[in-house]
């Protein structure tokens, strides 16, 4: 037997109820049913992965360029841009 919270008076309350005994209160029945599990997505190849962390260096190297147009972020830029080459680096060098 679980327990659930009375949703007027916060009392807790049988879940097995059909109302709240303190204040008479209609209790909501929790969904019985789990949540169905997602499906895991698999990586159907590694070289994939590495593609799309090549992709996201790049992505970041785009960002940190937007970024050294801003007023005062030209440092914070520059870092991102050094950020997103050193991943997209990486990346390359494990792809082969
Ligand atoms: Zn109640």
């Amino acid at each position: 037997m679980a327990l659930v919270k009375c949703s007027e008076c916060g009392r807790e309350v049988a879940d097995r109820a059909s109302s709240c005994p303190a204040c008479g209160a209609p209790i909501q029945q929790v969904a019985k049913d789990p949540p169905k599990p997602e499906p895991p997505n698999v990586i159907e190849r590694t070289s994939k992965k590495w593609d799309g962390l090549e992709l996201g260096g790049a992505g970041i190297v785009v960002i940190g360029l937007a970024t050294t147009r801003l007023a005062g972020m030209v440092w914070v830029g520059l870092l991102t841009i050094v950020v997103g080459i050193a991943v997209a680096l990486y990346a390359w060098w494990h792809h082969g």
